[in-house]
Parts: C-alpha cells; sequence; structure tokens
C-alpha cells in the first residue's frame, strides 16, 4: 500500500519512444495496481450511506437518480424522507404527481422525480443500479469516477468530449474486477467524494498515490481539464400576489419544462425595456386571462438555480375582471396561506412566502405587550 513497488522503466527516459507493447503492458500494469489498493481501501474506508444498507434495487435506483448533479449529504435526507413515503415502485406509481414533487421540494432538478414518478426507462445512471441492485458487471461514470480516472491515468482532454468518454469507459470496464463491480464502482465514488476531491485532493493518504501519474507530475489540481463555464443568465420576474376572501391564487407549471409541475405565483420575465408593472399585468392575463391592478410592491427575493438566477419582484394585485382560465398554466387553485405548504414551489417562490409570512408576523415584543 506504501507507494514503493516501482512501475516498469519508462522508454522514454532512455531516449527513445515506448513500443506499443511497452504501453500496454505499463497500462494494464497500472490498473491492476490501482484495482488492488482502491479495494483494500474501500474495504476499510467505506462510507455508511442509508441506500448501502440494502440491496433492494427501488432504494438503489432512488439514490443514483438523486446523487446525479448532487452532493451526497444534501441527498441523504431527501432519500430518507422519500423511502419512507414511497416504499416501493408501487407507492409512488400510485402517488399524485405533486407529492412527489412535494417530496423533491428543494433538491433541485425536477424533471428527475417526473421521470422516476412515470417510471419510464429513465434510468440514469444504469451502470450504477445494474452493478449495485443486480451484481451486474457494469461501469460507472459519474463526477467522481471521472476525476480520478483523468489523474491516476493522466487523462489531458475535456472529459465531456466524445473522444475522452471512450476512453474513460473503457479504463473503467478494464479497471473493474470480475463479479465485483457493485462494491468496486461504489469503493472509486467513494475516493472521489472523499479524499480525490476536486480543489484539494489529499494525495497524501490515498491508496492510488504510488499509481497516480497526475500525482507524479504535479498536475492533480490541473487535471481532470476544465471546460469553461458559460456565463449564468439572469431574469427579472415579476409576479402577482391575488388575493380573494382570505386565500391567493397559485398556478401549477406545465408540466415539461423548467421547473414543470412545480406550484408558483402568477407571473413571468420581463421583457426588455417593458417596465415591472406592466409585466405582471401582462403576464397575469397571458397565463390565466386575469385582469388585474397593481396595489402595491411586496417584496423582492433572490434566487440561483443552477443554470441562471432570477429576482423576483412580487406585487400586491386586485382582481379586476375575469375568471382564472390555465392559459399558459397546467392548472390553478386558491388557496389558504396557511395552506402553502401543501404545494411544491421552486425555491424563488418559496423566498417570497416566507417573506410574505414574515411581514405579516407581529414582532415579538408587541406580540407579547398584547
Ligand atoms: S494521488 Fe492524489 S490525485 Fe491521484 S488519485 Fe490520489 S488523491 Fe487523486
Amino acid at each position: 500500500m506504501s507507494g514503493s513497488t516501482s512501475l516498469p522503466p519508462r522508454a522514454e527516459s532512455r531516449g527513445c519512444p515506448p513500443s506499443r507493447p511497452d504501453r500496454r503492458q505499463r497500462r494494464s500494469e497500472r490498473i491492476r495496481r490501482t484495482r488492488r489498493r482502491l479495494r483494500s481501501w474501500y474495504a476499510r474506508h467505506a462510507r455508511d450511506l442509508p441506500w448501502r444498507r440494502t440491496r433492494d434495487p427501488w432504494a438503489v435506483w432512488v439514490s443514483e437518480v438523486m446523487l446525479q448533479q448532487t452532493q451526497v449529504a444534501t441527498v441523504v435526507p431527501y432519500f430518507e424522507r422519500f423511502m419512507k413515503r414511497f416504499a416501493d415502485v408501487p407507492a409512488l406509481a400510485r402517488a399524485p404527481l405533486d407529492d412527489v414533487l412535494k417530496c423533491w421540494e428543494g433538491l433541485g432538478y425536477y424533471g428527475r422525480a417526473r421521470n422516476l414518478h412515470k417510471a419510464a426507462k429513465v434510468v440514469v445512471d444504469a451502470g450504477a443500479i445494474a452493478s449495485i441492485a443486480f451484481g451486474c458487471d457494469e461501469p460507472v461514470l459519474d463526477g467522481n469516477v471521472t476525476r480520478v480516472l483523468c489523474r491516476v491515468f493522466r487523462v489531458r482532454t475535456a472529459p465531456k468530449e466524445t473522444a475522452t468518454q471512450k476512453t474513460l469507459w473503457s479504463l473503467a470496464r478494464d479497471l473493474m474486477p470480475r463479479g465485483r463491480a457493485g462494491e468496486f464502482n461504489q469503493a472509486l465514488m467513494d475516493l472521489g467524494a472523499t479524499v480525490c476531491t476536486s480543489r484539494r485532493p489529499a494525495c497524501p493518504r490515498c491508496p492510488l498515490r504510488g499509481v497516480c501519474l497526475a500525482r507524479a507530475r504535479g498536475e492533480e489540481t490541473s487535471l481532470p481539464v476544465r471546460t469553461p463555464r458559460r456565463p449564468v443568465p439572469h431574469w427579472d420576474v415579476a409576479v402577482a400576489v391575488i388575493r380573494k376572501r382570505g386565500r391567493i391564487l397559485i398556478a401549477r407549471r406545465k408540466p415539461e419544462g423548467l421547473l414543470g409541475g412545480l406550484w408558483e405565483f402568477p407571473g413571468g420575465k420581463r421583457r426588455r425595456n417593458e417596465s415591472l408593472e406592466t409585466c405582471v399585468v401582462r403576464e397575469v392575463r397571458e397565463e390565466l386571462g386575469l385582469e388585474v391592478r397593481i396595489r402595491r410592491a411586496l417584496v423582492t427575493a433572490r434566487h440561483a438555480y443552477t443554470h441562471f438566477r432570477v429576482t423576483l419582484h412580487a406585487f400586491e394585485c386586485d382582481h379586476v375582471s375575469g375568471r382564472p382560465r390555465p392559459l399558459a398554466a397546467d392548472a390553478w387553485t386558491w388557496v389558504r396561506p396557511d395552506d402553502l405548504d401543501d404545494y411544491a414551489f421552486p425555491g424563488g417562490s418559496r423566498k417570497i412566502i416566507d417573506a410574505l409570512r414574515s411581514a405579516s408576523t407581529p414582532p415579538a415584543a408587541s406580540r407579547r405587550r398584547k
């Protein structure tokens, strides 16, 4: 386990390029040693995670879907709540989508919940599910595994490129010990999550430090090669808080597309050169066929989603005319303020609800005087 075992001598160091058999031999040797060291490390350091305490394919499926783009620590409480509420596939299939989204609220990437609910063939990471749940020899290539492989084997092209993907899949497949894929995949994922982390890889305590090419060349933090980030768009969104007999009007977004199936206050994106006031009146008309008049500005909330940011401007509005019709929405309902928590809202709308609540709650001192 100490990195003392030396690799076969490098042909380049003697002044001539390595021959093909040499390169193949070195690759196989590195694969063999990586596999052995990783397995021995995992036997001592495997993380205790709720989905690892079972072989139930349903639990494995849910965990793999939730873990897409989301960190383990964030997923754990959601997973436990979700499994308690939907103990098996039929339980989820029977539930209304609203309940599923409510359980998912805050975890983001709501398409995952919708697809899971449909029980369609959305197996987000078929390899992990097959290997962990059914013991199949299928490799996994999530973000953590990609990072480890790029470093250990010094892959110097962007992981998203097709050719790099091919290389990484081939490495992951060659590394996998036959019949032990599930455990091995989890070991690789754990190593990436706890030791070979993105910004500060803990090389001195890494079981692969003796075989890792990035470590040998001091390139551990420059690999994997990063693809430049695109600027995150920002939108101003104006929404209406319309009250009637103590209830507030909310609308459900159409199921397909961004934040599909979630509830929100009616409204939408401000157009170029449009005032927020004009925007909210127009949006409510287009979305629900209602005419409203602005009474006052209520609150402004900023929220960052993964691929965009919004500033939400909420206006209290009076209903002037018309009956709600779901023109650019999936459904609408009038709801008591206390019942808003029964509906799944995106993070931005949730901030408006919190702000409305704190605005209507008298300060503690004045409550005490009453
Ligand atoms: S030695 Fe460092 S860079 Fe290489 S796999 Fe281990 S933690 Fe990652």
